[in-house]
Formats: structure tokens, sequence, C-alpha cells
């Protein structure tokens, strides 16, 4: 390799990308990427050329083709060629990504989706039992939410607190009061565009590169992109089927290390729609407790539980600790579009005197949020909860669960356990008898075969490829016909 060519080629790149060598360095670091000063220097002055290794990192930062830098080639620089001289880009630049988007995930819109919208554009007909979303089914906001938010929109017009109304704040803190939850003020209530922002301001409020958090696998991916957005690390703890897919205690615990400072819970469960019970929580709480742990708690399904059974919010159980809970009504009053969530801090607050008032910080530069939706917080919460009518024996939701499990386990290669809450089942496959190695591929063969939509099993941070979640929205006579779609295609499909 001609190392004058390559040392000019590096510097030119620099130049045309206005970075200096100290900003590589800075990059590398940050990145926990081995690159001294010296290492550099000669680079630059031509004396060594890197290996492939840095060669490519130096490649990807500086936004060149690999090849072109180690080598050269006719064209000089491509994409944006210095004007002679001058110092001003002649070339169109190209826009890339940023690199801390690198290992973020987020398959609940990932390209199988992207695949059904194409085959929806050319006209195919499409069953979506990937997302959440209660109001294309048929699940309609209370009569009382719409007519009271009509009532109070004009008086929406302006920014609210940037906590929130007063109105919706003192909702929340009594419907914590009613979950045992104690000595939550006004003052620890953060309302959000959805609990989605909340999750994503929670983090990046708490987290500095390399900081540890404990996820649950399967999760609800956000958590783990919101860590990663935030330059932290998603460490992942198992939740085990065979025990109902309760966290496993033991691994949670194997996984602490002296970086890590939060426990996430999802309870109830998406995707595995189990609803945790009080031994467990105690469990988790105690494991916070012994190492110093801050706990993150998303209960937004907490007032979709089947059967009448009772949710148990984390934080009644740990007054002690630095907890974090989340919810709002996009699941249990049926208007996720309309993005109301809310954050309640409780337990030991002067652990995180500092650490909230980065979240005021944060929760000030967002101005405030959605307030027409804030507006009908206090009617979603008090009174009559419609809600409840779904979850019981002939409502939509229970009925809907005890089809799908049934369905599911009667389809050969299938198997899953009994959803306790929420709208979601999690079935495992036999990955043996389909051959299957890729699920996402899995999920695109039912796609364009059958022109059902699920969501693979690794778009939740699940290791294996053997699963995958149905969102079990869809009235019977749907899901019977998806679930006859999908008996059709196992009875056949092996991918390899
Ligand atoms: N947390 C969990 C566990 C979810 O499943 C979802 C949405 O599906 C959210 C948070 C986000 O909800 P929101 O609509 O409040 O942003």
């Amino acid at each position: 390799m001609e190392q004058t060519g390559f040392s000019e080629r590096l510097q030119d790149a620099l130049k045309a990308r206005r970075l200096r060598q100290s900003d590589i360095l800075r990059v590398a670091e940050e990145e926990g990427f081995k690159l001294s000063k010296s290492q550099m220097s000669q680079y630059v002055s031509g004396r060594v050329i890197p290996r492939r290794r840095v060669m490519q990192f130096l490649a990807e930062l500086l936004e060149v083709d690999v090849e072109w830098l180690a080598r050269g080639s006719e064209q000089e620089l491509p994409d944006f060629r210095l004007g002679e001289g001058s110092g001003i880009l002649s070339e169109a630049r190209v826009f890339r990504k940023s690199s801390k988007l690198d290992n973020v995930l987020y398959d609940v819109r990932g390209p199988v989706l992207d695949e059904a919208c194409r085959m929806e554009e050319q006209g195919a007909q499409i069953l979506k039992l990937n997302i959440g979303n209660p109001a294309p089914f048929g699940f309609r906001a209370p009569e009382e939410v719409l007519y009271d938010m009509g009532r109070q929109l004009k008086d929406c017009e302006g920014y609210s607190d940037s906590k929130g109304l007063f109105s919706a704040r003192k909702a929340i803190m009594q419907y914590m009061q009613t979950k045992n939850v104690p000595g939550v003020t006004m003052d620890d209530i953060y309302t959000g565009n959805g609990v989605s922002e909340l999750i994503n301001l929670s983090l990046s409020a708490l987290l500095n590169t390399g900081d540890e958090v404990l996820i649950p696998s399967p999760d609800y991916p956000l958590w783990t992109a919101c860590v990663t957005l935030a330059g932290g690390k998603a460490v992942h703890y198992r939740c085990d089927e065979e025990a109902d897919w309760m966290p496993d205690i033991a691994d949670m615990r194997s996984r602490i290390t002296r970086r890590t400072k939060a426990i996430v819970v999802i309870n109830p469960n998406n995707p595995t729609g189990a609803l945790y019970p009080k031994p467990v929580l105690e469990e988790i709480a105690e494991l916070a407790r012994q190492h110093q742990l801050m706990l993150f708690s998303d209960e937004i399904y907490d007032r979709l539980i089947l059967n009448g059974e009772e949710h148990i919010s984390l934080a009644s159980l740990a007054p002690d600790l630095f907890c974090v809970t989340f919810s709002g009504l996009s699941k249990s009053h049926m208007i996720a579009g309309y993005r109301v969530g809310w954050m309640v801090i409780s337990g030991n607050k002067a652990l995180g005197r500092d650490y909230i008032e980065g979240l005021n910080m944060l929760s000030n530069m967002r101005l405030c949020s959605n307030v027409p939706a804030q507006s009908i917080v206090q009617t979603a919460l008090g009174g009559f909860q419609s809600v409840k009518g779904y979850t019981v024996p002939g409502g939509r939701i229970y009925e809907q669960a005890e089809y799908i499990y049934k369905a599911v386990n009667d389809i050969p290669g299938l198997s899953a356990v009994k959803p306790k809450a929420a709208f979601y089942i999690f079935p495992k496959i036999d990955v043996r008898r389909f051959r299957i190695v890729d699920d996402e591929r899995f999920a695109l063969d039912l796609l364009k075969e059958k022109r059902i939509l699920i969501v693979h099993g690794r778009g939740f941070n699940w290791p294996e490829p053997d699963h995958f979640r149905i969102v079990y929205l869809p009235r019977i006579a749907v899901l019977e016909e998806a679930m006859g779609k999908l008996k059709d295609f196992l009875a056949h499909y092996r991918q390899q």
C-alpha cells in the first residue's frame, strides 16, 4: 500500500468533514475503540498504515468507502469532494443517520411491516396482529371521555405546566393512593405524550455511557432501544416460560455488576401477557435493595387484568427505594392516538435529588405534553371503569384471550402460556419441526403466503428464533380466520 497516498486521503477526508485528529480520538474513546494519539498522528503523517479494523473504523467515521481510503481510486473522496482550495463542498453531501442509532432496534414497526405496507399499496389485504392499537379493532373510547375532551378543548390552547395540568396530576396522585403507593405528591408526577416519551426522557436523564440497566427478555423493545440511545447498556434478564413467564430472579441477580443502575419491570407484561404476583415483586424489590438499584416499573396494562385478578404496583412494596412507575390511558381507555401517559416518582426520593433535577430539565425542555389529552385524565381515572367489562367472562378481551390460547395450543408445533393480562400472547414454535433458524424470515414468509402480520420473538430481545407475538385484539371471527390460515401454513412450512 502506498503510504503517502493513504495519508493524503486521510487528511482530505478529515478536512472535508471538518474534523481534527482529536475529534477522532474522542469518538474512539466514547465508543470504547482502542486508538492512541501516537497511532493517529502516525497515520496522518503517513509513517504507518493502519490495520484493517482501524481502517474500517476510520472509514465509517469519515463516511468514506473503506476501499477508497485504503487504496485510493480514480475518483477522489466520493460523495463530498472539496472545491479546489476553497474549503467549500462542491458535490452533494450524503447525510447518514447518527451512529447512536447503530444498535437501536424497534421491530414492532420494522422491516416486516415495511413489506406489509408495500403489499398493501399493491392492493393486498393484510390482517395486522402486530401492534397493540385497540381503535382499529373496534374498541372505542368511553363516550364520557370524548364528551369531556370536547367541552374542554377551548381551554387547552396554551402550554400547560411542564409536568402537566393540576387536575390531571391530582387524579394520578389519587390513583397512586388507590394502588397503595405511599407519599406521592403533585410534584412527583410528570405527564407525557404517551408512556413512550417518558421512557425516553427518564433514561436520557439517568444514563452515562456504559451504565447498565436490567431489562426483561422478552421485553417491550422501546426500553432496550431507549437505554441504547441514551448511551447505556441494556442487560437482559430472562423471563421463564416454564414458570408462566415470571422473571428468573437468579438470572437477574447474576447479571448485576458495578455499573448496574436500575431494574426495569414490565408488569403486566408485553409481549407475554404475564401478571406478576406479590412474592415475585417482593423478590425484585429485595434485589434492588441489596444492590442499591433504582426501580422502573412499566404498568401501562394495570387495568387490563383478566378475570378479576389483582395488579400490585411494585412501588407499593418498595417505599424505601427510588421508584419510577409508568402508566397511561392508551390501553385502558383505548385512546392510544391521544398520546397521554404519566410517570410517578415514589419511595426514597432523597436518593434521586440530582436525577430529579435532570428529569425536570428535560421535562421543561419539551414544554409540556398534549394538553387536550391531559384534560380527560381526571374523567378517565375517576368513577366507572368501562374497561372492566372487557376483561371478565362475556367481555371481548376475556373471550378473545380464551379463544386464542386454545387455538394456538391446538396447532401442532405451537404452544403458549395462558395470558393473564393485556392483549398479547407469545407462542413458542417447535423450531426443529419447522426447521426454523430465522424467526424474522418466518414472519415474512407467513406475511407473504397468508397475509398475516405478526412480530417475531427476537423483535422483543428474545435471544432464540423460536417465538412470535400475536395481538389478539380482533374479534373472534377474525381471529378464527387468522388461526385457520396459520394452521394451514404450518402444515407444510419448513424453513430449510
Ligand atoms: N409500555 C408498554 C409495555 C407498551 O406495550 C407500550 C405500547 O404498546 C408502551 C409502554 C407505550 O405506550 P404509550 O401509548 O403510552 O406511549
